[in-house]
């Protein structure tokens, strides 16, 4: 039997040991409050603060990788034209017949071979992710349905279009393109998308496609930043640009000036294919540029 001093002894042993182990409480003290002398001292009241829980942490969301991509900015759509609603159209509407491929072309990393037909695999990549595929194109140029057979840029990233006498849009064109085709009409004003030179191409020029003025009215313009935008089929330059080019080797343009009119000159002629622009954009390197992958517009 314990007596009782012995029972009051373990009492509090054990009431130490039980406030030792409680977990660390903050011990908070209120201002001691100024009393005149010989008021007796207040004492310090001590308030314990049961610990506040730490709030949990936030949930770890995995970003996804992003591509770095030189976000320039710099031109505007080429083309001076109404949408349906009678609004100036821009590169997120302008009517777009054909895309840069990047499957098998130069633009692909995975890919040794150029563009046009050394760069054809029967397939056409957009820079959205949608592809076209199908069996070896007995004709060029040539473009190829999706696996579901459904419309591209449904999501409307861009105006696609497509060839109306080629399945519109349920077909993506072309195997080994290098540029944007512009779906508009014979004349249709072509302007500067930035301010630059324009000049017309000799044969010797462009190092990817051979183009040049004489074969198929291609012109460029070097812009400012060392881009350089290429245009083809052209109907004919503005006659402002064709007087400065009888007395200087290149014409200075403005952003948004009038520059050219729509044509379908190719192989040295007249009609010699469908009336559009091609229009490309080379990077400094020289290398051809998806403007819509790489954000090159201001205007989309
Ligand atoms: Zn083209």
């Amino acid at each position: 039997m314990l007596d009782m001093q012995s029972f009051l002894k373990i009492l509090v042993e054990g009431l130490k040991n039980f406030l030792a182990a409680l977990p660390k409480s903050r011990v908070q003290s209120t201002p001691v409050p100024i009393t005149p002398s010989p008021a007796p001292q207040s004492i310090t009241p001590l308030v314990v603060v049961p610990p506040v829980p730490e709030p949990a942490p936030a949930p770890i969301v995995p970003q996804p990788t992003q591509i770095q991509i030189q976000r320039t900015g710099f031109l505007v759509c080429p083309i001076q034209a109404t949408d349906d609603k009678g609004n100036p159209v821009t590169s997120r509407t302008a009517k777009i017949s054909a895309i840069v491929d990047h499957s098998g072309t130069a633009i692909d990393p995975q890919s040794t071979k150029r563009w046009g037909v050394n760069a054809k695999d029967q397939k056409v990549r957009a820079f959205n992710g949608e592809i076209g595929q199908g069996p070896q194109c007995p004709q060029e140029p040539c473009g190829y349905p999706s696996a579901g057979t459904t419309e591209f840029f449904a999501k409307k990233e861009i105006n696609y279009v497509g060839v109306a006498s080629d399945g519109g849009k349920k077909i993506l064109q072309y195997d080994g393109h290098a540029g944007y085709d512009f779906a508009y009409s014979l004349n249709t004003q072509i302007v500067a998308p930035a301010d630059g030179t324009l000049c017309k191409a000799k044969r010797g020029d462009d190092l990817i496609y051979g183009a040049s003025w004489d074969k198929d009215h291609s012109f460029y313009i070097k812009h400012d930043n060392d881009f350089v935008t290429w245009f083809r089929h052209s109907n004919n330059l503005e006659g402002s640009i064709e007087q400065k080019l009888t007395t200087s080797p290149n014409a200075r343009v403005s952003k948004g000036e009038k520059i050219a009119r729509l044509g379908n000159f190719e192989n040295y002629k007249v009609g010699g294919t469908a009336v559009h622009l091609h229009f490309e954009v080379r990077n400094p390197q020289g290398e051809i540029t998806d403007p819509y992958q790489d954000q090159t517009w201001e205007d989309y």
